[in-house]
């Protein structure tokens, strides 16, 4: 160390200059310096180099001593002469460069100081390194730079949230500046009316919690326009943890939020069911929110081109009253033109557009002077109403309200879209295409809704059953299309007559559901009169006129029944009896109804039993030659059945049930089955009856096994086709079943007989008659019954007689009891007779006994003819 003073002081003593005891002690602090420091004498030598100077310039003492201080430091700017160096060194902390031996240099910094001792004039320079800092400040000035040319906006708040700092493109996103925002917390001065409420408490548990923020906020520039931005606030801390402030990042990202948004809360309200207006109206609504410049509305389009204001939010409502039932076309405003042309329509002055003549009216008193509109489409292209955009300004749209277009045109056509179908589902879900009445589901539901209603106020309510008579015939021989116009008619006429609070539904086919509301008996009842009054006015079905009639039951509320199915299931059974009664009338409900279809449904089950037990059986009833002689045409097989408890039921009581429950399959097999093995019988002991005559239902025919059956049945007994014959009624030739004709033709093809039971009952046509493969007609009962007494019974029975015989077929008279009728049927020549006057139908041993008895022979088909002859 003392060495090195030495050094130091070696040159002053080399320059022969009295040393001083304040230079020794200035000497001696300067060299203890933690700062480099150096002297330089009146002529601008270094005289003094201390150790921090040595390192500072990577040099030892002894290189520069003596040597001008100019080749130590240099001037900021530029080298001047060693006078202007040192004039602009002088004083404290000046900025220099640091000029190195190694050719190096560093920024620094001076201060320099002159120093008087005794004669001596001595400069001391003390000299900082600052290229760190200089480094550092540069670092800051560029960032600076790149901050400020962020599209982000950046603030830098001081922990009590005061704004420290905003770059310019805070400026520019919100429009304030800094000076602005002194003294006043940015989150007051950017929240608006729909800014989350809740953020400056959110920021302030994230500061708490010395975490950072992110989220996304409304706020609003100082123009008032609403942003959305995506904001992140961070804590700035110094070394002792203590928070020194807050920097804030906010990006504007108005555009995919507003995207966001809007489809989230539209695609919610769709979910949540709400009503396509209020759907509209969130869109309107939310549209104006994000861009206040605009008014917004929606119009709808029907399908004959007229307008319907659906929202409009922000115009008065007397506006889209007189918008309403506007047609669309060339002339009529800005939506109507769109919708019209089915693009895009601009007209940036209302006032003056020729497009806009017609509606100005309604638009400039409001305000508005300038629409940008375009037509809402379906997914297939059909123009389904309007959104429109009105400026207060005369002006066009800008890029957000072309977004905004975008975005709302896509969730418009969405929610039209989406009532349409929901309306068709609607529609098609509850009610009937044909008729566009409520169906079944629809009508419970309103009826329902009444019957608690009418249960409210203690009142009574009536419930129709309708259902048209000999509509299948209708259906059967006009077409289907005849049959569903007249359905329509009586639809429209019920509707008609009824109206009002009644509910008409349709059930099913061609039956209708009515319900009556605060409803007596009475009442029903002459409401059921005129009901067949207009059911019965005359209509048209392609070329024919129908006159068609109907048969009504009534079930009272509360009496016949407390809720609607029951109601309805009692108001069936008393149409059922009115049909029985004849059709064209109505019946009220009654107890006994009820009894009788429960018995209808106990009967069911039973026959399944007896079916499955074997507890039916056949009997035969002989069918005899007429004009006298005494022989056996065939037998018919009629069908019995005697249940243990209750007793013998007729056929004409369990037959029908049989036909209602599907069961008619399984019973008329069980009876070509029996009636065949019987016949295989007879023929095995050699008693020769010609033919058994079988009852087979119409619905038998629609199987399209029936004819296969028979023969697999032939087959199995050793029968040939001549031995079976078949009786059908009418109903058989109407069924429009394409399986039922076949199944005719099948059968007369294997060469079974086809009979035609009860004519002149039904309704059977004469063209089907000759149409159809029938080998045989049984005159009905009824006919044989009045010829003792009608002379029109002994007319049509012998006509039945002249049109049988005229078409080839074998007419056969039934139920013949007395000597009278028998006389009268051969008289007329009537080739086949059947009835108690010859024998009551038996069971098979006393048939053989009653065949033995009577001496009958078997009457072959020549003989038949020979008889007519
Ligand atoms: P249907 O085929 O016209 O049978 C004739 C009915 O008249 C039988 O009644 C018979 O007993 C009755 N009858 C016979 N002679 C006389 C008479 O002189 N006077 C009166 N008043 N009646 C007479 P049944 O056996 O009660 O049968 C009634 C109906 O039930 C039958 O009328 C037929 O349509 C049906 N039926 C009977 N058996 C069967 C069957 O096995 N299958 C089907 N699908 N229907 C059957
Ligand atoms: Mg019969
Ligand atoms: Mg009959």
């Amino acid at each position: 160390m003392l060495r090195r003073t030495l050094n130091a002081l070696t040159p002053l003593r080399d320059a022969q200059t009295p040393v001083e005891p304040a230079q020794d002690s200035l000497w001696h602090v300067l060299e203890q310096s933690v700062d480099a420091a150096f002297v330089i004498d009146s002529r601008h030598r270094v005289v003094l180099f201390n150790p921090a100077a040595e390192a500072l310039w990577r040099c030892r003492r002894e290189d520069v001593h003596g040597l001008p201080f100019t080749r130590l430091l240099g001037e900021v700017q530029a080298v001047g002469t060693t006078e202007s160096t040192m004039a602009a060194l002088m004083g404290s902390h000046r900025d220099a460069t640091l000029l190195r031996p190694d050719g190096s240099e560093a920024a620094c910094s001076v201060s320099m100081s002159k120093v008087v001792i005794g004669d001596h004039v001595f400069h001391t320079a003390f000299v900082r390194d600052t290229s760190d800092q200089q480094r550092q400040l540069a670092r800051l000035r560029q960032l600076s730079i790149v901050v400020d040319s962020s599209d982000n906006a950046i603030f830098i708040s001081s922990a009590d949230r005061e704004v420290v700092y905003v770059n310019s493109g805070f400026t520019r996103m919100l429009g304030y500046r800094l000076e602005e925002l002194r003294g006043i917390k940015p989150s007051d001065l950017l929240s608006g009316p729909h800014t989350d409420g809740s953020l400056d408490e959110r920021i302030s548990r994230a500061m708490a919690a010395g975490e950072g923020l992110q989220t996304e906020v409304l706020l609003y520039t100082k123009a008032g326009r609403p942003l959305w931005l995506s904001a992140a606030i961070n804590p700035v801390h110094d070394e002792d943890g203590s928070l020194l402030g807050l920097v804030s990042v906010l990006s504007d990202i108005t555009q995919t939020k507003m995207h966001q948004v809007l489809h989230n809360k539209v695609l919610d309200a769709l979910v949540h069911e709400w009503s396509v207006a209020d759907v509209m109206t969130l869109i309107c609504r939310e549209v104006e929110h994000i861009a206040p410049e605009l008014t917004v509305s929606i119009i709808t389009v029907d399908s004959e081109g007229l307008m319907h204001a659906l929202a409009s939010p922000s115009l008065p409502e007397a506006w889209a009253r007189k918008i309403n039932g506007l047609p669309i076309g060339p002339r009529s405003g800005v939506s109507g033109v769109a919708a019209w042309r089915g693009r895009s329509v601009l007209v940036k002055d209302i006032a003056s557009d020729p497009l806009c003549a017609n509606t100005r009216h309604l638009t400039t008193p409001l305000g508005l002077r300038a629409c940008w509109t375009h037509p809402i489409k379906s997914s297939s292209g059909r123009v389904l109403g309007t959104l429109s955009f009105y400026y207060r300004e005369n002006r066009g749209p800008e890029e957000l309200h072309e977004r905004l277009a975008d975005t709302c045109l896509h969730l418009c056509s969405l929610t039209l879209e989406r009532e349409q179908t929901n309306e068709r589902v609607h529609q098609l879900a509850f009610y009937d295409t044909l008729t566009g009445l409520p169906n079944r589901i629809m009508f419970s539901a309103k009826a329902e809704q009444a019957l608690a209603n009418v249960a409210q106020g203690n009142g009574t309510a009536a419930v129709l059953f309708i259902d048209l008579d000999r509509f299948k015939r209708v259906n059967d021989a006009q077409g289907h299309a005849a049959g569903d116009g007249l359905l329509r008619d009586v639809a429209a006429r019920l509707s008609e007559e009824l109206g009002g609070i009644n509910i008409v539904g349709r059930q099913a086919g061609d039956e209708f559901v009515a319900v009556l509301p605060m409803c007596s008996a009475e009442q029903a009842g002459s409401v059921a009169e005129r009901l067949l009054g207009a059911i019965a006015a005359p209509t048209t079905a392609g070329l024919m006129t129908l006159h068609p009639s109907a048969s009504i039951g009534v079930a009272m509320f509360p009496d016949d029944g407390r809720d609607i199915d029951l109601l309805v299931r009692h108001a069936d059974m008393a149409m059922y009896r009115a049909k029985r009664d004849g059709g064209s009338g109505f019946r009220f409900f009654s107890v006994d109804m009820n009894r009788l279809a429960q018995e209808r449904v106990s009967l069911e089950a039973a026959l399944r039993d007896a079916l499955r037990l074997d507890q039916l059986n056949l009997q035969y009833q002989p069918q005899v030659g007429g004009c006298g002689g005494q022989q056996l045409y065939g037998v018919e097989a009629l069908l019995r059945w005697h249940h243990a408890d209750l007793g013998v039921i007729p056929p004409s009581r369990f037959v029908p049930v049989a036909e209602e429950c599907g069961l008619i399959a399984d019973l008329s097999l069980w009876v070509l089955r029996q009636a065949c093995a019987q016949m295989a019988d007879w023929r095995r002991r050699g008693i020769d009856i010609p033919r058994v005559s079988v009852n087979v239902s119409a619905i038998n025919f629609r199987d399209p096994q029936l004819s296969l059956q028979i023969s697999d049945l032939l087959d199995e007994h050793g029968l040939v086709p001549d031995d079976l014959t078949l009786e059908i009624t009418e109903s058989v030739m109407l069924d429009p079943d394409p399986d039922v004709l076949e199944n005719i033709e099948a059968i007369y093809v294997l060469g079974v007989r086809l009979s035609l039971d009860d004519f002149g009952t039904g309704y059977s046509s004469l063209s089907h008659l000759h149409r159809l493969p029938i080998s045989e007609l049984k005159l009905d009962q009824s006919f044989v019954r009045d010829i003792d007494t009608s002379a029109i019974a002994r007319t049509l029975t012998s006509s039945v007689l002249r049109i049988g015989e005229s078409l080839g077929m074998k007419v056969v008279a039934e139920g013949v009891e007395t000597e009278s009728q028998h006389r009268f049927l051969t008289e007329q020549r009537f080739p086949v007779l059947q009835g108690y006057l010859f024998s009551p139908p038996l069971p098979p041993g006393p048939l053989e006994d009653w065949l033995q008895a009577q001496g009958y022979a078997a009457m072959r088909e020549s003989q038949a003819d020979a008889a007519l002859a």
